[in-house]
């Protein structure tokens, strides 16, 4: 990674601007779905390129491209080569790269289109979920110069084996982030169907507030939290290099909510979101022998599956037998329950339960490190609400509790009147 405090040279500079900066903005899929969606992103590209900024713009495949391409494959076999797999998937976010570069131009706008390989970035081996190690700063810096828009294929790179390599579904806000802090950006934009980041979804609250700013571990806990916003590994890259981040909406020019550096104004908000999560599913094991060691084999044989376990309680025992719950990824629960069944017919224990009926319900804050009776707060108002709860976790910055889903809006509303997100701070 180049970081340089270089900055690319502009002719507009010859012309006293203000606040001249190189942006990176980030276009999910949908907002190029189609011709006419793509000339409304082009025209926005081509606003802010007209105020004098550099823009670098990465994209993702159209619409369902990803989706529809994976289907293909797997109508051939049911495990396709990876490697085979990163070579088709690329060639989604190359339709949007070139598409919009022929959008841009056919305004008058200069740009160019490049792969994630031609501008250099340079991942490990692990076909479709590559990680970055390098993003090159040249070809961009380049084209910059010569007053183009530049636009980077999202998702996608290459290996020391220059083989075609994908980051991973959701990879291109990774690639975003990636490129921002490669060539020094000053703020890499994400442009999305909301306006920004909110309090809580106002789909389910409507009298919800969009955040003007959060810190990065506030919305890295709101990812796993269940607010899907962001891409948590690119908000980790982020953090790293400290890439202030702005997430906006595509349909209007309203200031949107700045992710960054946690500031001690953000310190006295003690809770800044209520965040819901209906992605997971609980797995109890009854009866099981309550000695050492049971946990560690239980949940070493999860992790070999790769089945991510999210939180656990283990009843105190009786008669030198216990109950274990956990949390998993839905999508994951069969193949957990596979596993799990068996580790306890090995382990002699009792039955083994899923129950997909549940949720968790989030508060998130940074303001929780220094002020202590939240978790209180929260479990009296969910009880004034007759909301059960089965399972509770917290972190420095959260408190999260699972609960029946069918009572999300209920403690999801509750949530935010109790702790006065209505109101500016
Ligand atoms: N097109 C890829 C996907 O659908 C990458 C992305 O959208 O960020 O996962
Ligand atoms: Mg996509």
């Amino acid at each position: 990674m180049s970081l340089r405090p270089l900055r690319a040279f502009r002719l507009e500079s010859l012309v006293e601007r203000e606040d001249m900066s190189i942006i990176v903005q980030k276009y999910g899929g949908s907002s190029v779905a189609d011709a006419e969606k793509m000339l409304h992103v082009a025209k926005r590209i081509a606003k802010t390129r007209a105020k004098g900024h550099d823009v670098v713009v990465v994209v993702s495949a159209p619409g369902d491209t990803t989706d529809d391409l994976i289907a293909m494959a797997k109508k051939i076999t049911e495990l396709p080569d990876e490697r085979e797999m990163d070579v088709l998937l690329a060639t989604g976010e190359q339709q949007s790269i070139a598409l919009l570069a022929i959008a841009l131009k056919s305004m008058g706008c200069d740009a160019v289109s490049f792969t994630g390989p031609q501008v250099g970035i340079v991942t490990d081996d692990t076909h479709m979920k590559a990680r970055i190690l390098r993003v090159g700063d040249r070809t961009i810096r380049e084209a910059l110069r010569k007053g183009k828009v530049v636009i980077v294929a999202g998702f996608q790179g290459m290996n020391a084996e220059r083989e075609i390599t994908t980051l991973g579904r959701g990879g291109s806000d990774l690639t975003a982030v990636a490129v921002a802090a490669a060539i020094q950006a000053d703020v890499c934009e994400f442009y999305k169907d909301v306006d920004g980041v909110f309090t809580a979804n106002p789909n389910l609250v409507p009298n919800a507030r969009k955040l003007k700013s959060v810190s990065y571990d506030e919305m890295l806990e709101m990812a796993s939290a269940g607010a899907q916003v962001l891409n948590s590994r690119s908000v980790e890259f982020a953090k790293n290099y400290e890439i202030k981040i702005h997430v906006r909406s595509t349909f209007n020019e309203k200031e949107g909510t700045i992710v960054m550096k946690e500031t001690k104004t953000m310190e006295k908000i003690v809770v800044s979101g209520v965040t819901y999560n209906k992605n997971e599913a609980k797995i109890t094991v009854r009866a099981v022998p309550d000695r050492p060691g049971v946990a560690a084999i239980l949940f070493s044989e999860m992790g070999k599956a790769g089945v991510n376990v999210d939180m656990i309680i283990q009843n105190i025992g009786e008669h030198g037998k216990s109950d274990i719950s956990f949390t998993v990824d839905r999508s994951e629960l069969k193949k957990a329950m596979l596993k799990v069944r068996k580790v306890a017919g090995d382990l002699k224990a009792g039955d083994v339960v899923a129950d997909e009926g549940i949720a968790k319900v989030s508060v998130v804050g940074v303001g929780m490190r220094s002020h202590s009776g939240i978790a209180a707060q929260m479990f009296k108002s969910l009880a004034a609400e007759k909301v059960n709860i089965q399972m509770i976790s917290t972190s420095e910055i959260k408190i999260s509790v699972i609960v029946d889903e069918k009572d999300v809006a209920k403690a999801v509303k509750a949530l935010h009147r109790k702790f006065k997100l209505d109101k500016v701070r």
